[in-house]
């Protein structure tokens, strides 16, 4: 079964639909959180990801701040000012699939968060400090987090070792062994200094992982970022990757 994992859309239906053409054919798709915030097109990519085959879909720390249950003053003033817009510009029918979504699932020996197994909504894997934390309590041998748009991969040899971050090799299938704590980077916001879309596919018989990039019209986006009324920092920041 060849998996689309994808993470920290928000609302940038561009770099989706770009992702979606440079995909490989797949069988199901893991979305780890955060469709909405940050970008222009929240309905739209909502409305995207429900129609995709065999969709395992989790809520963000964005998604739950749209539906209410996370107040703005939590965000920065510009990241709270789209939140405000997207409570507005939401339909009540994607509203009510934010609603449905789960923080946390476990499947086939995978953990799926979007932030990390113990805090599923809250926490960010930056560090090994963190991803040990979370080893010493996961009950599979690997987990699939987003929320830091950071490609990230971390893995524990063995229960009496520390973390290690490792590499990431673009368009390279890598063999996954126990433990591994893997971030395939963010859709709609790249922060890792590259712009172009992040992604990964994950074939889940063979064990193995692949990180891809897609480019996608950026200008396109920031154009309706602005039309939209929405702050310039989210933006300027696309074109940058940060
Ligand atoms: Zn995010």
């Amino acid at each position: 079964m060849l998996v689309l994992v994808l993470s920290d859309i928000h609302a940038n239906l561009l770099a989706l639909d770009a992702v979606l053409e440079d995909a490989p054919e797949f069988d199901a798709v893991w979305c780890l959180g955060d469709l909405v915030g940050y970008g222009p097109h929240p309905n739209e990519c909502i409305e995207r990801i429900r129609s995709l085959p065999d969709l395992l879909c989790l809520i963000g720390n964005h998604d739950q701040a749209v539906l209410g249950a996370i107040p703005i003053s939590r965000f920065n003033p510009d990241a709270g000012a789209v939140v405000a817009w997207t409570r507005k510009t939401i339909s009540e029918e994607n509203n009510a699939f934010l609603q449905t979504l789960p923080s946390k699932i476990s499947i086939n020996n995978f953990t799926l968060a979007h932030g990390s197994p113990n805090q599923p909504v809250w926490e960010y894997i930056l560090e090994p400090i963190t991803a040990d934390r979370n080893f010493d309590t996961m009950k599979t041998d690997y987990a699939l987090v987003g929320h830091s748009h950071i490609p990230l991969i971390f893995h524990r040899l063995s229960e009496d070792a520390f973390a290690m971050p490792l590499g990431v090799h673009w368009n390279k299938r890598m063999q996954l062994i126990p433990r591994m704590i893997l971030n395939p980077g963010s859709v709609g916001q790249p922060r890792d200094g590259d712009p172009r879309a992040s992604y990964a596919i994950l074939d889940v018989d063979e064990g193995r992982w692949e990180m891809r990039r897609a480019v996608y019209e950026i200008e396109s986006v920031q154009r309706a970022i602005l039309r939209a009324g929405l702050p310039d920092r989210q933006a300027l920041r696309l074109a940058a990757g940060i």
